[in-house]
């Protein structure tokens, strides 16, 4: 199968102005040096804390924020770039799940008008040639047909990130850049949504970027598993490998985390100590290495590098040689 997406040593750095000249005096290196694919079809989770850059690395590779170095190349074309007419050509493939559907929908707009906007957008068409089209597409995330003539704040938070769905998946996108699409919804309703996205991807060979701050929430949608930690990934690997076997000590204290409902399988919680430093002015060596029950001397004076260590399985530590 082929690679879908590649990123290449991805650097997004925001700079710091400073003094009343505001020159700038130091970037904060939200994205710093990350490098994954994923493959037609697949789903990758990438998880973290936040400010640990997920966000960020899913913004950069929608073009919606500037990569400071490195490449993005989706379907074999490099994107990192691109500018007007071509870009615009290309964002039709990618679409965004935004974490807050009350922020990222027009409450004052009629639903059928949302969903159609972006195919209007890019064939010209009117409103009323897309109807059976977009009542087609309101159908298939689950939503009564009349919603067509209501408005995104007459929709529960449920409702309305299906609203999302549906405007996302209008053009037909190769790709979906999903930031946390369950978050801010009641739990209640989170599996609903996860698992709508998880019919939508079969039927329509959606390849998915799938972004949360917890593990409990990629484990099922994922096929594999990023870990961030301050701008970096620390380890990736097979959803399965990664649960049975987390190698960096941050992943397996992410997975200590998770509840576990069966009592009878007690595991040791470990609880890491201090909170995640600054970006703007990260520990030397190991990023992780100040909070890490594992460090060693070496560790605050090396950074580690993305190793695969096993098949498919990469960490950046240096416990593994
Ligand atoms: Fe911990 Fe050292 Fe590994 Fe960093 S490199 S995660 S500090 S053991
Ligand atoms: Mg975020």
């Amino acid at each position: 199968q082929k690679n879908l997406l590649e990123v290449k040593n991805l650097k997004t750095y925001y700079p710091i102005k400073g003094g009343f000249m505001r020159k700038t005096v130091g970037y904060v290196k939200a994205v710093d040096d990350v490098t994954f694919d994923i493959k037609e079809g697949e789903t990758l989770g990438l998880v973290g804390e936040s400010g640990c850059g997920k966000s960020t690395t899913g913004r950069t590779i929608l073009r919606l924020l500037d990569a400071t170095d490195g490449q993005v190349i989706l379907d074999g074309k490099d994107i990192t770039k691109l500018k007007g007419k071509t870009l615009r050509e290309i964002r039709k493939d990618f679409q965004m799940v935004f974490q807050d559907p009350y922020a990222s929908l027009n409450p004052m707009q009629m639903v059928g008008d949302i969903v159609a906007e972006p195919i209007m957008n890019y064939t010209g068409k009117s409103l009323k040639d897309l109807k059976d089209e977009v009542i087609e597409l309101l159908r298939r995330v689950g939503l009564p047909e009349d919603a067509y003539y209501k408005y995104a704040h007459e929709f529960s938070g449920g409702q309305r990130q299906r609203i999302g769905i549906a405007r996302a998946l209008a053009l037909k996108p190769k790709l979906i850049i999903a930031d946390e699409p369950v978050s801010a919804l009641d739990v209640s309703v989170q599996s609903q949504v996860l698992n709508l996205l998880k019919e939508l991807q079969d039927e329509f060979g959606l390849t998915f970027l799938f972004i949360a701050h917890d593990l409990s929430v990629v484990k099922h949608m994922s096929d594999r598993i990023g870990v961030m930690y301050l701008g970096g990934i620390v380890e990736i690997a097979d959803k399965d490998s990664l649960y049975a076997e987390p190698l960096h000590p941050y992943t397996q204290a992410l997975i200590s985390a998770i509840p576990e409902p069966d009592p009878r399988r007690k595991k040791e919680r470990i609880v890491l100590e201090g909170d995640v430093p600054s970006p703007a002015n990260p520990p030397s060596g190991c990023p992780f290495h100040p909070r890490c029950p594992m460090a060693m001397e070496e560790c605050s004076k090396a950074k580690p590098q993305l190793k695969e260590v096993k098949p498919g399985h990469k960490v950046a530590c240096h416990l593994y040689k």
